[in-house]
C-alpha cells in the first residue's frame, strides 16, 4: 500500500481548484513511508482522497499532483498516456505545424509537474526538475521515444530549481548519440542550437511567435535588438527586410553562435547586421547620448525577478531599460518589450512600462499583448505558470 499525506484542515483549497502543488505548510502528516519521488495518495483532513502526487521531502513544494483521480495508477502506462496527449495536443495546432524546434512537454500545464521536453529535429532535450520525474526517468524516456520516434535524447537537468528539490544537476546522453549542437529552421531562418552549453535546453523556443511578429513588422526599419542571445530576433528582422539591425549581448559565446547562424543563411544580408558585446544598460545610455534613433527596439532581458521577493528591484531595471528604449524610438517607432520573470505579473509589468513611458515623457500605446507560444501552455488552475509576457508598444 502506498503512503498517504493528509492535508491540514483549511489548506485543501489549491487542490480543490486542481492546483498541482502541495506546499509544506499544507501537509499535516505523512502516513507510512515514502522516499523522494515516491507516489503518495493525497487526502483531506477528513479522509477524502483527492488524487496522487510525487513526494518531495526536500522541497517547499512538498508534493506535486500527478492526477486528481485517486484511482488512477502512476506507472509506465500513466507516463505513456500523458506524453502521448502532450505530443498530440501540439500536433493538432496549425500554428505549430512544421516546426522542428518545439516544446513537447511543458511541466505542470501538460500534467507532468517538473518535466520539460524540447524537440530540436531528431534530438529531444529533457529536463527532470522534480523528485517525481527523477524517479520515473526510465518510463519518461521510454514513453517519449515511443510517442516521437526521435533518434536521440539528451538530459539537461541543470536548472537551479533542481537544487530546491534536493537533486544534483545532471547532464548527458540518455538515448542514442546526441550531437553537441544542431540546426533548426524557424520561419524559414536556420539557427544553430547549442544543446550542451546553450541557455535552458539550448534555445528560447518560447519566443518563436514573437520572432515571427518581428519579422512581419521589420520591413524598412532600423532595429535595435537588446539581449539578443544567439540572434533569433535579429535574424528574423533581417529576413523581414529591416534596413539595419544592431544587436547587443554581453555573452561572447552567444554572439559567436549568432554569427554562425547568420552564415547558415546566405539569403540574409549580413552587411545590414552589426553586433555589440556590451552591457545593455550602458549601451542604451551611449546610444541616447549620441542621439541615435531606431524604428524598432526589442528588449528581451533575462529574469530580473525569479520570485516576487525581487519584484521591487526588478521593477527599477525594467523601468530603466524601457525608458531608454522608448527615448531611442523615432516617432511611430515600435517597442517590443518582454519580461520572463515569474515574480512579475503581466499587470505589474505593464505598470512598469507605463511608468517608463511617463519617465521618458512620451505618449505611447499598447498595440498587442504578447506571450509564449502555444507549445508553452498555461494551466488555468496554475496561472503563475504564465512567466513570459510582452507588449508591442507604439510611440506616438
Ligand atoms: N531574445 C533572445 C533571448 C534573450 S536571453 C532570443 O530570442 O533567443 C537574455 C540574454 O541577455 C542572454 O543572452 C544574456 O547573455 C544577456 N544579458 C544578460 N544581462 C545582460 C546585460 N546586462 N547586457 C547585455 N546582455 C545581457
Amino acid at each position: 500500500m502506498s503512503a498517504r499525506i493528509v492535508l491540514a484542515r483549511g489548506k485543501e483549497a489549491p487542490q480543490f481548484r486542481r492546483h498541482p502543488w502541495v506546499f509544506a505548510n499544507a501537509v499535516e502528516a505523512l502516513v507510512g513511508r515514502a522516499r523522494p519521488g515516491d507516489t503518495v495518495l493525497v487526502e483531506t483532513h477528513d479522509g477524502r482522497a483527492l488524487g496522487r502526487a510525487a513526494w518531495s521531502p526536500a522541497s517547499q513544494i512538498r508534493a506535486r499532483m500527478w492526477t486528481f483521480d485517486a484511482d488512477e495508477g502512476i506507472d509506465d502506462a500513466f507516463f505513456r498516456r500523458r506524453i502521448e496527449a502532450a505530443v498530440a495536443r501540439r500536433a493538432a495546432l496549425p500554428i505549430l505545424a512544421g516546426q522542428d524546434g518545439l516544446r513537447l512537454v511543458h511541466g505542470e500545464a501538460d500534467g507532468l509537474p517538473g518535466l520539460i521536453v524540447d524537440r530540436y529535429g531528431e534530438v529531444l532535450v529533457v529536463a527532470l526538475n522534480s523528485a517525481g520525474t527523477e524517479k520515473w526517468s526510465g518510463a519518461i524516456v521510454g514513453a517519449l521515444l515511443r510517442a516521437t520516434g526521435a533518434a536521440h535524447v539528451y538530459e539537461r537537468s541543470d536548472s537551479d530549481v533542481r537544487r530546491l528539490e534536493g537533486l544534483e544537476p545532471r547532464v548527458g546522453p540518455l538515448h542514442g548519440a546526441p550531437p553537441a549542437s544542431t540546426v533548426i529552421t524557424e520561419h524559414g531562418v536556420r539557427l544553430l542550437v547549442d544543446l550542451v552549453g546553450g541557455h535552458k535546453t539550448g534555445f528560447y523556443l518560447d519566443q518563436r511567435e514573437n520572432r515571427r511578429l518581428t519579422r512581419d513588422l521589420a520591413a524598412g526599419r532600423r532595429v535595435l535588438n537588446c539581449f539578443c542571445y544567439t540572434g533569433g530576433f535579429s535574424l528574423q528582422a533581417l529576413a523581414g527586410g529591416a534596413r539595419e539591425v544592431l544587436s547587443v549581448d554581453s555573452s561572447g559565446p552567444a554572439l559567436a553562435a549568432a554569427q554562425t547562424s547568420l552564415a547558415l543563411n546566405p539569403g540574409l544580408d549580413a552587411g545590414r547586421a552589426s553586433w555589440r558585446d556590451a552591457d545593455v544598460f550602458e549601451l542604451l545610455r551611449e546610444l541616447k547620448a549620441a542621439e541615435e534613433r531606431f524604428d524598432m527596439v526589442i528588449l528581451d532581458p533575462p529574469k530580473f525577478a525569479p520570485s516576487s521577493a525581487h519584484a521591487e528591484r526588478a521593477g527599477r531595471a525594467y523601468r530603466d531599460i524601457n525608458r531608454l528604449g522608448l527615448q531611442l524610438l523615432a516617432p511611430g517607432g515600435l517597442l517590443m518589450t518582454y519580461s520572463c520573470s515569474g515574480g512579475v505579473s503581466a499587470e505589474r509589468f505593464r505598470g512598469f512600462v507605463a511608468s517608463a513611458a511617463a519617465d521618458a515623457g512620451v505618449d505611447a500605446m499598447v498595440l498587442q499583448h504578447l506571450q509564449a507560444g502555444a507549445d508553452h501552455p498555461v494551466a488555468l488552475a496554475a496561472p503563475e505558470g504564465e512567466y513570459l509576457k510582452g507588449l508591442l508598444v507604439a510611440r506616438a
